[in-house]
């Protein structure tokens, strides 16, 4: 199944979506089915919905496309939702998956999420090399997840904060 696009409130495209990703929109009223599959409906438990080829925002989002996210700790933090990549926990700091002694960067790729206790264990070692492996793959975050970043808690206008650095 392919990818829905997402315009935003004000018809403009913005981005793609999995399916499942659009059905929760839609679910969640942050979004309106704007075109459909024809002839194709969801069923699950109390849901009956067509399936979406194009969802539309309820509410217009500012979301500044054209420009990549420069890398930033708090931006990070962001796009990990404050977890920790070594544990799960709420995470405060920022790790270097291989430690910057090491030549390891400052970039989205090379950055996690981490609680101050697991940042402090693992300290100047790599995940193999402290035991300690990644729960999840840090990723250099596109213009789809900063709109679901942006679409996500009850701040609908809140952009996340490495996208409003990125937009100044
Ligand atoms: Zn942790």
């Amino acid at each position: 199944m392919r990818d829905t696009l997402v315009l935003n409130a004000s018809f403009e495209p913005l981005s793609t979506v999995t399916l499942n990703r659009a059905v929760v929109l839609v679910l969640q009223d942050k979004a309106v089915v704007e075109k459909s599959h024809p002839g194709l409906r969801m069923r699950a438990a109390a849901v009956d919905l067509p399936v979406p080829m194009v969802i539309r925002l309820s509410r217009y989002v500012r979301v500044p496309f054209r420009r990549q996210a420069p890398w930033s700790r708090r931006g990070v933090l962001v796009r990990d939702q404050h977890r920790c990549a070594y544990c799960g926990k709420r995470a405060t700091t920022v790790d270097h998956v291989v430690p910057r002694s090491r030549g390891g960067a400052d970039s989205w790729l090379n950055t996690v999420a981490s609680c101050a206790e697991d940042n402090h264990r693992k300290a100047d070692r790599t995940p193999e090399k402290a035991g300690m492996p990644l729960l999840f793959q840090p990723f250099v975050p596109t213009p789809a997840d900063a709109m679901l970043l942006s679409l996500r808690g009850a701040e609908w206008d809140a952009l996340p904060d490495w996208l409003a650095e990125a937009a100044a």
